[in-house]
């Protein structure tokens, strides 16, 4: 199936390694131009080399007014926008009585206002693009609260009611805007959230494989499949949706 992807204007964010990047690593490789952002410059830098990216800028995405100059950076390389892919990294863990008010701004910065600003600051473009779309990167937690992550349960939830709405506003302009939901994806993420039990990280890592549905890990790049379909014109009809990608481990219908 020939997505159509060939050209197109695409805007990955927090995307030097993760999800991030094989979303902006699929995407370039179905022929999009693809400009990408993240924390560390030499992370970026490297791998904006490595995927045959159209431009790169490092950029922290909970401070106020980086999202919309890596928006402004990202059109200005690309001579315009059709695709944005809205990702961060995740906020730290923790159960309800270990969160502070600092915690929580930290964390509504982070996950809500990010997504809140590259969209605004992508619409005008995407409007004129014809066939605009738009991916935030959320979670599982989005249907079924995950344990010490009480952040995220909170905060993704109001990205995705964020994204349902905008949906409706922008269906008129042929912009989508969809919502990946992952789980047990093997990151640096996942790596770290394993780090702290018995055994090896590695034992760590197999056992809780072995406890999915699937017994396996989720490739970075079967999520970058997904961000691909989405981002396309094949998915044109696609939208306000949360699409979960985690191997059948989800309960929630
Ligand atoms: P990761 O930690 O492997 O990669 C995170 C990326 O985000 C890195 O490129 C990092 O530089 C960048 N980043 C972090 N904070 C940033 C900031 N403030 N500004 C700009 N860039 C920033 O994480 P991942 O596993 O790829 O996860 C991506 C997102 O998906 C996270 O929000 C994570 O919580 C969520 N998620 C992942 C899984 C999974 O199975 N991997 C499951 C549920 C949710």
């Amino acid at each position: 199936m020939d997505l159509g992807l060939a050209g197109k204007r695409a805007l990955v964010t927090a995307a030097s390694r993760g999800l991030g990047r094989a979303c902006a690593e699929v995407l370039a490789a179905e022929g999009a131009r693809v400009f990408i952002c993240a924390r560390a410059s030499e992370a970026v830098s490297l791998t904006a080399d490595a995927i045959g990216g159209a431009g790169w800028t490092a950029a922290d995405l909970a401070v106020p007014g980086e999202p919309e100059r890596v928006v402004a950076q990202a059109v200005s390389a690309l001579g315009g926008l059709d695709i944005l892919v809205a990702n961060v990294g995740g906020p730290v863990p923790g159960s309800f009585e270990s969160q502070s008010d600092q915690a929580w701004d930290s964390a509504y910065q982070l996950l809500l206002m990010s997504a809140v600003r590259l969209a605004r600051a992508s619409l005008p473009h995407l409007k004129t693009s014809g066939s605009g779309r738009i991916v935030n990167i959320t979670s599982v937690a989005v249907r079924e609260p995950v344990g010490n992550l009480l952040l995220s349960n909170s905060l993704r939830a109001a990205v995705t009611g964020m994204a349902k709405t905008l949906s409706g506003e922008m269906a008129g302009f042929g912009i989508t805007v969809n919502n990946i939901a992952p789980n047990n994806i093997l990151t640096d993420r996942i790596r770290q959230l394993h780090a702290s039990g018995e055994g090896s990280a590695e034992e760590q890592l197999s056992r809780a494989a072995a406890a999915t549905p699937s017994g396996r890990w989720g490739d970075p790049q079967e999520v970058g499949a997904l961000c691909a379909y989405l981002c396309s014109d094949r998915a044109g009809y696609i939208s306000g949706q949360t699409i979960a990608i985690d191997g059948g481990a989800g309960r929630a219908v």
